[in-house]
């Protein structure tokens, strides 16, 4: 007998309705309605969409929330990195906690089950954004499953002692090596200490690359021949990549196939990109996206994250992995029904795959991580904001969000 069972649920890219049984823990049935056995406790979907937990591919918890500490605004990518290193002085620990866990719980109630947030390691916090995010996975681990990055922001040469600090992150436990070749001394330097420290600790790289509307801003060639040389295939992310938007088709595609070819997954920010890139424009104000359909066109991985919370680099944000990628329905023309399904897959399967996420997706053996939506079709899903009337972690049910709307006018 099974613990728990979906019954009638629509699930992504199949037509006919299914149920879906889980036992300890695990996805151990999924079949055609009304063929599956009974179970301890039934969930009677009516033909709602059951999703696999949403997956937060980007995320900064320890600079989120950072909004009503700042005493002016930023308007430039330089001003938000600048006031916010000023803000990173006065961090302790309980603060970088209490605004970390308010985006988990925002974030666990939207339906996320799998996080991968940057913790930044420099002489101004030492580790202390670090073990504040070690603290957190060991918490949470019931509710969401919390991947570390450690994070050199504010560049790895430019601060001195940043070095030995992210070995230490690595040793202490973060999950993968992250970069931002952009804001050191010599992008060369950087990115081979970044990749030199990911095949010393076999973990995966995960950078914040050409953030600009600048066409000649081009590391991400120098990424893709390290992840060659490397044998990093398949196990390198890069956030941003703005800068290929403004590059011209053919030499763009060019570029792209490259990623391709390298196995490199791009996260794309549209939060903080839309909002911080395309200043400079007087005229002809560009977008500030990476180009994702010409992306996906030649083969890339594409996924979309959130990035920041309320903060400098971006003052709105709710933690729902939804809200970007309606975001990016809106802004990277992708508003056809095969759209709606390939957006909802960049939050789901694609970023389990890109961030390497074992036992993930609604099969016989997945884990039971899963989000029931009050919705019927995957249009509704990411355009109507729908109530999440259960979100499971492995099995057991870690949150709700009803949405109650009442019409009174007509009583
Ligand atoms: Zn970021």
């Amino acid at each position: 007998m099974f613990d728990l069972l979906f019954k009638e649920v629509h699930c992504l890219f199949r037509e006919e309705t299914l149920d879906v049984g889980v036992k300890n823990g695990k996805i151990e049935y999924v079949g055609i309605s009304g063929s599956a056995p009974p179970a301890a406790e039934t969930v009677e979907a009516g033909g709602r969409m059951l999703l696999p937990g949403l997956v937060e591919s980007h995320i900064h918890l320890d600079k989120a929330y950072l909004l009503e500490q700042m005493g002016r605004e930023a308007t430039t990518l330089e001003e938000a990195i600048q006031i916010t290193a000023a803000l990173k002085r006065g961090y302790t620990r309980e603060d970088i906690l209490r605004r970390s866990e308010k985006v988990l719980a925002k974030a666990v109630a939207a339906g996320v089950t799998h996080m991968r947030c940057h913790a930044e390691v420099d002489p101004i916090i030492g580790l202390s954004s670090m073990e504040t995010m070690l603290e957190l996975k060991r918490k949470w681990e019931h509710v969401l499953t919390l991947q570390i990055v450690a994070f050199p922001q504010e560049g790895i040469f430019k601060e001195p002692g940043t070095a030995g600090l992210m070995r230490e992150a690595l040793s202490a436990g973060a999950d993968a090596v992250g970069g931002i070749p952009y804001n050191d001394l010599d992008a060369d330097k950087h990115l081979d200490f970044v990749f030199g420290l990911a095949v010393e600790f076999g973990k995966p790289a995960d950078l914040h690359v050409d953030f600009s509307d600048d066409p000649n801003q081009r590391d991400i060639l120098k990424i893709v021949r390290r992840t060659l040389d490397c044998g990093m295939q398949g196990k390198v992310a890069v956030a941003h990549l703005t800068s290929l938007g403004s590059v011209s088709e053919p030499e763009a595609r060019e570029i792209a196939r490259m990623i391709a070819e390298a196995g490199i997954a791009v996260i794309t920010l549209p939060m903080t990109d839309l909002y911080l890139n395309g200043r400079a424009d007087k005229e002809k104000i560009r977008r500030g996206l990476t180009p994702v359909r010409l992306l996906r066109e030649e083969g890339v991985r594409v996924i979309v994250g959130s990035n920041n919370i309320r903060n400098a680099f971006t003052p709105f944000g709710r933690g729902d992995p939804l809200d970007s990628a309606r975001l990016l329905a809106q802004t990277a023309h992708l508003g056809l029904k095969a759209d709606v399904g390939l957006l909802l897959d960049m939050v789901t399967e694609e970023a389990a795959n890109a961030l390497e996420i074992d036992g993930y997706g609604i099969r016989p053996g997945g884990d039971a991580d899963l989000v029931l939506f009050d919705a019927f079709h995957p249009g509704e899903v990411l355009f109507e904001v729908p109530g999440r009337i259960g979100v499971w972690k492995k099995g057991r049910k870690v949150a709700s969000s009803l949405v109650h709307t009442e019409l009174s006018v007509f009583k």
